[in-house]
């Protein structure tokens, strides 16, 4: 049983590792990023809400991430397990994310934090912009996120740090070696 968190910044890389080591412990990645941009492609009631937040770099608000997120977790393939992608990103949805949990008499185990520098993170991003087209891969859209980034999320992983569950593990590199010591370091952290 693995309830993990994986955190990042804009462009650390976070989605793709996510799904990998998401793969290697059999338990799926849940991306609200992901979950809101499905919502927005299929031009649902919920995507039609989260879109203008998203086009702005901006987050969506709490209650419809919240509701979106505890739907899924909710989902069968979630119940031995889960690697959250994006949530949560301000304290206040640390605590809802726990309450979520508590109904579940579930705990989390393990948040990986990948850390990048900002010029590794904007220079990703923007070749990421020309590759996928992001919507929301502009650079005063990707400012914004950082920004958001420094100010709301920073401060969920200090209290993760705080409560001892935090992992941090270098984000810089190839893609494979950074996937290798992400799951080298979950599997330390779980057998204790
Ligand atoms: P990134 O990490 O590159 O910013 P994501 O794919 O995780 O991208 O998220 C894309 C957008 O979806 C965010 O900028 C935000 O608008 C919205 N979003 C995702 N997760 C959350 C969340 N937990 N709370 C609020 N908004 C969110």
């Amino acid at each position: 049983m693995a309830r993990l968190i994986i955190m990042g910044p804009p462009g650390s890389g976070k989605g793709t590792q996510a799904e990998h080591i998401a793969r290697h412990f059999g338990i799926p990645a849940i991306s609200t990023g992901e979950l809101f941009r499905t919502h927005v492609r299929d031009k649902t009631e919920l995507g039609a809400e989260a879109s203008g937040y998203m086009d702005r770099g901006d987050f969506v608000p709490d209650h419809v991430t919240t509701a979106m997120l505890r739907v899924r977790l909710e989902e069968a393939d979630a119940a031995a397990g889960f690697l959250l992608d994006g949530y949560p990103r301000t304290v206040i949805q640390i605590g809802a994310l726990d309450e979520i949990l508590a109904d579940r008499q579930q705990t989390l185990e393990v948040v990986l934090e990948l850390n990048a520098s900002d010029d590794e993170l904007l220079s990703r991003m923007l070749r990421r912009a020309q590759e996928q087209g992001r919507a929301d891969d502009t650079e005063p859209v990707i400012q914004r996120r950082l920004e958001l980034y420094r100010d709301q999320t920073q401060p969920v992983l200090k209290a993760y740090s705080n409560r001892g569950i935090l992992l941090s593990v270098d984000g810089t590199g190839e893609r494979q070696t950074i996937t290798k010591a992400a799951i080298a370091a979950l599997e330390d952290a779980l057998a204790v």
